[in-house]
């Protein structure tokens, strides 16, 4: 539908340039085979705009899908396309009405119109009515580019930019703060003026498409936030705070920040710095707050960090950098937040562990397995990194089991930290306490550096994708892998060696969850279904698998808030697997772990439906 009009409207416009050139210049440039060309393709391409404009109301105004609101401007755009389309060619029909045209076949549309309007009207009539349509034509044409700006058809200049403009580094990495830069008064972000104009671009580029809104878990399960919502109320605020203040400087011209100034230019000088004449806060312009009033916190607390609806987003507007810069200020300002985030905060500051359990017993789950630390065998191959799930979850407990008994089968030289791991931060960090992840971040550093660690064995993907893009941040450059890669690289080079060999025919149905930091922030998609396939599942897909996958409720450090509102993401994502009607859930990371077996035990189908890490369903087929 949009290639249908757009392509049609540049082949248009291509063709009356000619026209215009031709006109103004005196150049003959329709002669020959180029005319006949350019009027059969003009014809072709203009019905083809024609038919993606009708497609584009039959599916506004009759199928009328949820996530599209139908604005004025809508109606207004979709008429006038609608308009100049089809007087373009009622003008053609009317000319061929009047004169005979040998050539009038190669312009189909209008050929087909001749007959039928000579039959209406006399002569005179169709005189008239050509240079009035004529007339019409390009009034309208000139209208519709003026109102360009004004309307949503900027984003067809606006959306290509905010695609060029987008990040091209690893996908929600946040800015570190300088906690030693004594000049910085807040953090994180309350006011408009505090965010990158690259980031208040992304709102006034957004197409209010909705596909954010459609693929998003916490809006899907009914919680307040709407990722759509957000971008279109940032950018409403966006243009009140603009309108606010470029009246104040009309009106206290004397008060005013240099001529051309903008509005970072003049939030600077609202703050009063550097002895420049000061302009009043937002507050005192009596603009609504940003955090609250125009966000609501239900809104930054909702989300799970998923990157849904930045991967759906057709135009790469960034949702969850906005998220957690708010949170930040939330709680490194303010002292705001969830009180279950408090219990999680002093866990992770007293025990280096969100479940809070003495940091000393990190290492008790693996007695008895003879784990080396790195203290013990500093020649280890590769650093494993269990995590606080993998040390301290009960159930978890049997994932980092399972990987030990792997890297045996391997002859893996490999040893843990021990008692020096600490939690990796990415709770701390997704929860906006920047400064609880910038002491974990840097001790762990201090630790794995002291030790000269090179690689580095991950079994949870937020320990994997803070380790990997995130600790270089900080000074911890380290080669970081999954366990889905790096048993997956083991069992296709032969290091591993499963009882039965690769492949053969387990029977069994299994589907695999992708973990959104694993697939959305890592694109490790196909690691975790090979081993699948190596081990002769019978694997199927969920309906909402890879770049699509659903969140299992856990990410951006809601694994340690509640839900308090609508439907358990978690049991959304368990209802999925069991209507595949599959015996077992393959997952990879320990959070998606615990939500989906609590999601099908929410269900009562624990015993039907097993949830297992895909390490403790390679650790099956090795004795
Ligand atoms: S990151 Fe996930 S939960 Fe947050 S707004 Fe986007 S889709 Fe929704
Ligand atoms: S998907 Fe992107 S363009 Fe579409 S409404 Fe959401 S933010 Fe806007």
């Amino acid at each position: 539908m949009h290639a249908m009009i757009f392509w049609g409207f540049a082949l248009l416009f291509f063709a009356t340039l000619i026209v215009a050139i031709q006109a103004d210049f005196g150049l003959q440039i329709f002669r020959g085979p180029l005319y006949l060309f350019i009027k059969v393709t003009a014809n072709l391409f203009g019905l083809l705009a024609l038919l993606g404009i009708l497609m584009a109301l039959w599916r506004r105004y009759v199928i009328r899908p949820r996530r599209l609101d139908n604005t004025k401007d809508d109606v207004i755009i979709l008429a006038l396309i609608l308009v100049i389309l089809v007087t373009g060619f009622i003008v053609q029909g009317l000319r061929m009405a009047i004169e005979p045209d040998p050539w009038a076949t190669y312009a189909f549309m209008g050929y087909v119109m001749a007959p039928w309007l000579a039959s209406l009207f006399s002569e005179a009539t169709l005189l008239s009515l050509h240079k009035i349509i004529w007339w019409i034509h390009p009034i309208l044409a000139f209208t519709l580019i003026a109102y360009f700006p004004y309307s949503k058809l900027s984003h067809i200049l606006l959306a290509p930019a905010n695609q060029a403009l987008r990040h091209h580094g690893p996908p929600g990495v946040p800015e570190p703060i300088d906690f030693e830069d004594e000049s910085i008064e807040t953090y994180g972000k309350s006011k408009l003026r505090e965010f990158s104009w690259k980031t208040l671009f992304n709102t006034d580029a957004c197409v209010k498409c909705g596909r954010c809104q459609d693929h998003c878990p916490a809006y899907l399960s009914g919680k307040h936030l709407n990722p759509k919502q957000v971008i279109q109320d940032l950018r409403v605020h966006m243009e009140e705070v603009g309108k606010a203040y470029e009246n104040y400087r009309k009106e206290h011209p004397a008060r005013a920040v240099e001529e051309g100034a903008g509005l970072q230019e003049a939030a600077a000088a609202a703050q009063g710095s550097a002895g420049e004449e000061s302009l009043p806060s937002e507050e005192e312009l009596g603009l609504p707050e940003l955090i609250g009033q125009v966000i609501s916190e239900n809104d930054i607390w909702d989300c799970t960090t998923c990157r849904s609806c930045e991967e759906q987003c057709p135009i790469f507007v960034e949702h969850v950098d906005k998220t957690v810069e708010m949170r930040r200020n939330l709680v490194l300002m303010e002292s705001c937040f969830p009180p279950e985030a408090q219990l999680a905060f002093r866990n992770m500051e007293n025990n280096g562990n969100p479940w809070g359990i003495g940091w000393s017993s990190r290492t008790d789950y693996l007695q008895g397995l003879g784990v080396p630390t790195l203290a013990e065998n500093p020649e280890a191959e590769i650093l494993y990194y269990p995590g606080c799930s993998g040390a301290f979850d009960g159930r978890n407990q049997k994932v980092s089991a399972a990987i030990v008994k792997l890297l045996r089968q391997a002859q893996v030289n490999f040893a843990i930290l021990g008692n020096e791991e600490k939690c990796c931060g990415d709770s701390a960090r997704r929860l906006g306490n920047e400064y609880l992840f910038h002491s974990l971040a840097t001790e762990n550093i201090k630790v794995l550096n002291g030790y000269g660690v090179k690689k580095i064995l991950t079994q949870c993907p937020h320990c994997f994708n803070c380790l990997k893009h995130e600790y270089p941040q900080f000074g911890g450059d380290f080669e970081v892998l999954h366990h889905t890669e790096y048993l997956n690289d083991l069992l296709s080079s032969g290091r591993l060696q499963l009882n039965h060999g690769i492949g053969g025919a387990d029977g069994r149905r299994i589907t695999y969850h992708d973990s959104c930091y694993l697939g959305r922030y890592n694109t490790i998609y196909q690691a975790p279904r090979q081993l699948l396939q190596g081990v002769g599942l019978n694997h199927l897909e969920m309906a909402h698998t890879k770049e699509k996958s659903f969140c299992c409720g856990a990410g951006g450090g809601r694994m340690w808030l509640e839900e308090h509102q609508g439907e358990r993401i978690n049991v959304m994502r368990a209802d999925e697997a069991i209507a595949l009607g599959v015996d077992r859930v393959g997952t990879a990371c320990p959070f998606c772990l615990t939500m989906i077996s609590d999601g099908g035990a929410a269900r009562e189908a624990g015993e039907q439906v097993k949830v297992l890490d895909i390490a403790e369903i390679l650790a099956e087929k090795i004795s």
